[in-house]
């Protein structure tokens, strides 16, 4: 294993930021403490890329050649239920999505190759703020990132509760999904509830319209790929006894493809419109794709598998993995670079093994020292 920091350290670490959760791009305080860390082991910085991001540089020998690892600093506004000593301690906010680990982990492997190893090109450790949100990349790129820093390539990797503690998974191709929000208004005549034949009554159709999009993913979508259409809001300004004469209906769609997004795109418009028609009533369809899917590059990919192997042994990497719905702003970078996104396993007991985002979830300490040593060894096998 390629650290040089004890894991002892890794763990105190992993454990401040875990007690010192920030969201969003408001991630002043950890940006600062990473930039210190960074700093201490001579790394060269660069702050206030994508306004708290930072990029610290190791550069080595002569060549051109160049790579960037990217770790997400932001965490998610949820309280904490946790009891242990070092939860958070700032009320409604956590690391529930193990941002707190992936931060440590970046900078165990920028101390070990800044002071221990020798390479031949740069290596590029970028902090990202605002994954949560999945504005954070886009904004770094907006920002000059890879204008300013020329990386070759670029991999992220996340954690996953419910996969063995120390496995990793990726594939070539689309990896995550990506997440498009939708709103439909629908304006018709509301009244006096016993009188509905005076009116236009928006949740009877509303209710037709959120069971007709639950046809799509069945109906529209080729069965060999995936897709998700999910209705999370129906608001009315109903009450007792009126018939409500607006209604907001709004969710979000996950797909694998571009293709999968277009085609569910349409069906809705065309559901949303037909019905309105059928009903005599006005609708308004808006849909907007918030996080692209992240499309991992095939020789990347493999490259990426190749050095999980030599770390943990060919029986503990599946490179052909599914591809999950969930979204992740890393896609940005993808588009720009190429890459690979990388998943390793949290575990599947206990706290670690909660599902990522809820309250009762932890980072597995268990994966500083495989995750630290498998940056170092990834930059290593490239520039090396
Ligand atoms: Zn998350
Ligand atoms: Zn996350």
């Amino acid at each position: 294993m390629r650290t040089s920091y004890l894991e002892n350290d890794l763990i105190k670490l992993r454990r401040e930021f875990h007690s010192q959760p920030e969201l969003n791009f408001d991630v002043t305080e950890t940006s600062k403490k990473i930039e210190s860390i960074l700093r201490s082991a001579n790394i060269e910085v660069h702050n206030n890329i994508g306004r708290t991001g930072l990029v610290g540089v190791i550069k080595k020998g002569n060549s051109n050649r160049s790579i960037g690892i990217r770790a997400d600093m932001d965490a998610l506004p949820v309280n904490e239920a946790n009891t242990f000593d070092y939860r958070s301690k700032h009320d409604g906010k956590m690391h529930a999505c193990g941002h707190d680990g992936h931060v440590t982990m970046a900078l165990g492997a920028a101390k070990h190759l800044a002071e221990k190893e020798n390479f031949d090109g740069t290596a590029y450790f970028v902090f990202q703020p605002d994954e949560e949100q999945t504005q954070g990349a886009q904004a770094m790129i907006d920002d000059g990132l890879f204008d300013r820093f020329s990386m070759d390539e670029i991999y992220a990797f996340h954690n996953l509760p419910g996969m063995d503690v120390g496995t990793f998974a990726t594939r070539a191709g689309t990896i995550t999904g990506s997440e498009s929000l939708f709103r439909i208004e629908l304006k018709g005549i509301g009244g006096h509830s016993a009188l509905p034949h005076m009116g236009v009554d928006t949740i009877t159709v509303g209710t037709q319209i959120i069971t007709a999009l639950q046809s799509i993913v069945s109906r529209k979508l080729n069965p060999a790929v995936n897709g998700v259409v999910s209705v999370t809001e129906f608001i009315t300004d109903g009450t007792e006894n009126v018939l409500p004469g607006h209604a907001l209906i709004l969710g979000d769609t996950r797909a694998l493809s571009p293709d999968s997004n277009k085609i569910m795109e349409e069906s809705m418009k065309s559901i949303v419109n037909g019905m309105a028609q059928a009903h005599g009533i006005e609708a308004k369809f808006e849909y907007r794709t918030r996080t692209n899917m992240t499309i991992n590059s095939p020789e990347q990919a493999r490259f990426a598998s190749m050095v999980a192997e030599k770390l943990v042994g060919k029986e503990n990497v599946d490179e052909d993995c599914e591809p999950k719905l969930f979204s992740e702003d890393f896609s940005q970078m993808l588009m720009k670079k190429p890459g690979c996104y990388i998943l390793i396993g949290n575990g599947i007991d206990g706290s670690c093994g909660k599902t990522l985002h809820s309250s009762d979830y932890d980072f597995n300490d268990k994966l500083l020292v495989t995750g630290s040593s498998y940056w170092s060894e990834l930059v290593l096998e490239k520039l090396g």
